[in-house]
């Protein structure tokens, strides 16, 4: 599982779905992955009923969610820290007569919810990810009774058939999740514990999602998972579809110009989803690929059920099927029992194969997962050594990257205006923001440019030709 390239992210609440004024306000604050943003979504949409809208900060909230991520120690504390500050808020709010309702979701809630009540015992609703279409009860509970609601179960009911259905108004580009959980149980990771087994949504309520946002606006939809690509769910009739399957069917919705999916597994891409990478044009070049390490014994520890030679593999065949193919992977240094070369075989397997971007971290022991008890725990200095050389060069090849996309002519999928006057802002094939001038009609359609100049997180560009590829 991959956490967001920001380590938190602040996700505006929608206003009520039948378009009244919101009578209270709602904050969600999510960390960690795109999961946990479409997850604060559907929260926002499921309370929308009960007349919440958007806060712009908790403290104008009346009720306040923070959506949670367990990856690493930090963001854990991170969440305790936060709740201190809101245990000032809400104290404040009683003395002038008014309520504040606190709630923890997310992983941090599944893994610890026991915890988080006796630590912070003003936190009113403790849920956990499978439990969002309780929350209106919950609410309602913690109205009545005193002490938190906690609800962390893994319940029968699939909350999906549950939520109501997002807001098709996304914008431009949009998240849907089609499968939860994960049956893997790398030795590092919680998501088997916090998410619970692999559920893959069926086929119809996938696409009908998806043609509800393109008719919302959405031009690109991001398929989510924690393990995307095992995704096999139910097709019409009854039989099993793999994802390569729903990709070639959700490529057929007009108006639907650009379709990724995150986060992968190595050992779930199989031969029909490489070919469909050659064969789907609204289908980017670009992958993330999670492999950890590249040291074929660190990866047995780690339980990955794959070598490092299985992701060389992968590499060449998708670069085969669709040359301008780029990769972005999750990096763990420091794993227990990684040694001097271990360290060694993945600073050559990321020389060989070449990252567009990629996210590193030093391995922290998550309390109840296999790795935590390990024997041979690398020492700090060691990991934070390994950590450096590694992002050197992990950065080296971002900055080799971005640069060799200069000159180049490619299509951007426009989402918005510039920082600068005149300036839209915009996404390329390989997520790379790109910043070019032109006029605001530009939001929403893809448009061909030329790549002007590499800065360190973003492109610029100059407009080819105004008239749009994708009509609006
Ligand atoms: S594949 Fe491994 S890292 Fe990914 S979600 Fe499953 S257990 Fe976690």
């Amino acid at each position: 599982m991959t956490p967001a390239p920001s380590p938190e992210t602040a996700i505006d609440t929608t206003a009520p779905l039948d378009g009244s004024t919101p009578r209270k306000r709602l904050f969600i604050r999510t960390w960690g992955c795109q999961m946990n943003v479409y997850d604060s979504g559907r929260m926002a949409d499921v309370l929308a009923p009960l007349g919440y809208g958007p806060a712009e900060t908790p403290e104008e909230a009346d009720m306040v969610i923070l959506n949670t991520c367990h990856i690493r120690e930090k963001a854990s504390e991170k969440v305790f820290s936060d709740l201190g500050r809101l245990r000032v808020m809400k104290e404040a709010r009683a003395e002038a007569g008014q309520k504040m309702v606190l709630a923890v979701a997310g992983c941090v809630a599944q893994a610890e919810g026991k915890e988080i009540t006796t630590r912070a015992p003003w936190v009113d609703i403790v849920l956990g990810p499978q439990t969002y279409h309780r929350l209106p009860e919950m609410v309602a509970r913690a109205a009545r009774a005193a002490g938190a609601q906690i609800d962390t179960d893994f319940p029968v009911e699939q909350k999906f058939d549950l939520l109501p259905q997002p807001r098709a108004d996304q914008g431009p580009t949009a998240f849907l999740t089609i499968q939860e959980g994960c049956d893997k149980f790398c030795s590092f990771c919680v998501v088997p514990y916090t998410r619970g087994a692999e559920f893959s949504r069926p086929v119809a309520a996938i696409v009908a999602e998806a043609r509800r946002l393109v008719a919302g606006g959405a031009r690109e939809i991001s398929l989510l998972g924690q393990n995307v690509n095992a995704w096999h769910g139910e097709g019409p009739g009854g039989a099993t579809w793999t994802l390569s399957r729903l990709l070639y069917e959700l490529a057929e919705i007009e108006g639907l110009a650009r379709l990724r999916y995150t986060t992968s597994h190595p050992r779930d891409m199989d031969d029909d989803l490489i070919q469909a990478h050659g064969r789907i044009p609204q289908l980017m070049p670009f992958l993330h690929l999670p492999v950890q390490s590249g040291s074929d014994k660190i990866l047995a520890a780690m339980n990955r059920g794959h070598q490092a030679d299985l992701f060389f593999r992968i590499t060449d065949q998708l670069r085969e099927v669709r040359p301008d193919m780029a990769f972005t992977s999750d990096f763990i240094v420091g794993h227990p029992g990684e040694k001097a070369e271990d360290h060694a075989a993945t600073m050559a397997l990321v020389e060989k194969v070449g990252f567009a971007l990629s996210y590193s971290f030093k391995y922290s022991a998550r309390p109840g997962t296999p790795a935590a008890g390990q024997p041979f725990q690398v020492a700090e200095a060691e990991k934070d050594a390994r950590l450096q050389e590694l992002q050197a060069l992990l950065r080296q090849q971002q900055d080799a990257f971005n640069l060799s996309c200069v000159g180049l002519e490619c299509d951007i999928l426009f989402t918005g205006t510039g920082r600068h006057p005149g300036q839209m802002a915009g996404r390329s094939p390989w997520l790379q923001p790109v910043h070019a001038l032109g006029n605001a009609d530009l939001v929403g359609r893809v448009a061909r440019v030329k790549i002007a100049a590499a800065m360190p997180n973003s492109l610029s560009a100059t407009l080819l030709d105004a008239k749009e590829l994708t009509p609006a």
